[in-house]
């Protein structure tokens, strides 16, 4: 697994968000903060202001992308945070921000456990069905 490419993705789809954000936003944007360099926005601190104009669902993805990025950096990256199994490594190339393994994930009694004792039990459910479609339609028979 390609820690660095993961990392390198992470941030990029980090930056997406932020990005399409000060598109949506420049003038208003520009006024609150000062930036209008995306990288710029993406390198400091998001503020309370810029959260609040996301959707909820890009919230969520930047939740999960900065708690990636802390796991790469301290060596967790890619361990199921409910069993502790290895997380796929094309699961993670689907979805660079996943906190469980398939298993969990598809275990409601788990998620169930799993939100009760996380404090972010709103942003867990940012995984969208979508993105496991898309992930079985990429598997290859091995
Ligand atoms: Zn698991």
């Amino acid at each position: 697994m390609d820690l660095q490419k993961i990392r390198e993705e992470l941030l990029q789809k980090r930056s997406e968000i932020i990005e399409s954000l000060s598109n949506n936003n420049s003038e208003d944007l520009n006024e609150k903060t000062g930036v209008d360099d995306a990288a710029d926005i993406v390198a400091s601190e998001l503020s309370r202001e810029t959260l609040y104009k996301l959707s909820q669902a890009e919230r969520e993805t930047l939740f999960l992308i900065d708690i990636a990025l802390k796991k790469i950096e301290n060596g967790t990256y890619g361990v199921c945070e409910e069993c502790g199994a290895p997380i796929g490594e094309k699961r993670l190339q689907a979805i660079p921000w996943v906190r469980l393994c398939i298993e969990c994930s598809q275990n409601e009694e788990t998620i169930k456990s799993f939100s009760s004792r996380n404090e972010d039990i709103s942003y867990y459910h940012i995984i969208p069905d979508t993105f496991q479609e898309e992930e079985e339609n990429k598997n290859i028979p091995e």
